[in-house]
């Protein structure tokens, strides 16, 4: 059997073999708090809310299976990771992970689903595979109208001028070809010389009536089988009459979250989030690198996102320390500059951008807001 372009597909046959997820009752606050927000917008407070709110989910299913995050996170501080995913920002780009999966994982989401080749960003990367086990597997994951990809197709078109900010500009020239899947392909021949874990690529798509989840290339392993066959294609049957590209046509988020780079769990899974609910990057101990300031300010000025939520990492629970990590994530996006103004600092004086630090519990699964400014 080949694994070349493998599909993986949400008909009717494979139906009974996934278990479902269960949506949150359409009466729960996150419920309205979702439809709020697509009608009319939300308060930056109320985004904290929503993700406050779908916690309790991630809590109660860890809950009801006696899980505690705390083991999965042990094997990744241990180098025992099963696979390192790497995946676009776009927050129509829904998690593959959940409570129950044998396999433990992690995320990096940056725009554009990039692999730099040197700098703060790499090395963000090149630490979070050195997480993953000899025999595990790293995963570029594009998904189709991918936004960065357009945007840098654009750029190319007047010339790639100066977009006055030096992280987008070297987040453009990061990625490769005219379109997501030539894009993944050109992430992974810089993956395949960078990192000796085995490397594919996935492209998630919303658009075909057939398909959900394509592996482009998969030189390596049954764990990309293995991973497929416990991804949760639930949301992406509404496809099936051609429903969820109308609703995922454009990306609007409520929050731009910035989770820690060793957390058991995707951002999403650990917020019980929805498509188009979050934009995520991710943020190591060592601060947020330049390519998370660049994905963050395409959210500010493209997106509109008016809350960005840090996520530190679980196993430090000294609030002195928490606090040191979270001024220094708000000083690097501080002290981004585009055209020489201080774009996002700017914004948070003004109380135009609202940043909150939430802290993830290892024993529990819980999130606790420590601070909305
Ligand atoms: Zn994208």
């Amino acid at each position: 059997m080949t694994h070349q372009n493998k599909t993986h597909q949400p008909g009717t046959g494979r139906r009974e073999e996934k278990p479902r997820f269960t949506a949150p009752h359409s009466d729960s606050v996150c419920a309205i708090l979702r439809q709020k927000h697509r009608a009319m917008g939300i308060m930056p407070a109320q985004s904290l809310m929503m993700l406050v709110e779908g916690n309790k989910e991630h809590v109660a299913i860890l809950k009801s299976l006696n899980i505690t995050p705390i083991e999965r996170h042990q094997k990744i501080m241990n180098g025992e990771a099963d696979y390192l995913l790497i995946a676009c920002s776009d927050a129509r780009v829904l998690r593959m992970d959940s409570e129950g999966d044998e396999l433990v994982g992690m995320q990096i989401r940056v725009a554009g689903n990039v692999i730099p080749t040197s700098g703060p960003s790499f090395d963000e990367i090149k630490q979070a595979a050195g997480r993953v086990k000899k025999d595990g597997v790293i995963i570029i994951q594009a998904h189709s109208h991918c936004g960065a990809v357009k945007e840098k197709v654009k750029w190319d078109g007047v010339g790639r001028w100066d977009t006055g900010s030096d992280p987008l500009n070297a987040l453009l020239t990061e990625i490769s070809g005219d379109t997501p899947q030539e894009n993944a392909l050109g992430q992974l021949v810089k993956a395949k010389q960078e990192f000796e874990v085995h490397t594919g690529t996935m492209l998630y798509n919303w658009d075909e009536t057939t398909e959900a989840v394509r592996i482009l290339h998969n030189g390596v392993s049954a764990i990309i089988e293995i991973l497929c066959s416990k991804w949760n294609l639930t949301h992406l049957r509404a496809n099936e009459d051609g429903r969820l590209s109308e609703k995922l046509a454009v990306q609007k988020p409520h929050a731009i979250v910035v989770g820690s780079n060793d957390l058991p769990y995707s951002v999403a899974t650990i917020t019980r989030a929805e498509q188009n609910d979050v934009f995520c990057t991710t943020g190591s101990e060592g601060g947020l690198d330049d390519f998370d300031e660049a994905s963050v300010l395409y959210a500010v000025e493209h997106l509109g996102v008016r809350h960005i939520s840090f996520i530190a990492p679980g196993h430090i629970t000294d609030d002195q320390k928490l606090n040191q990590l979270f001024d220094k994530w708000e000083q690097d996006l501080r002290s981004m500059t585009v055209g020489g103004e201080p774009k996002i600092a700017n914004m948070i004086d003004s109380k135009e951008l609202a940043i909150s630090n939430l802290r993830y519990d290892l024993s529990t699964g819980c999130l606790t807001p420590l601070q909305l400014k």
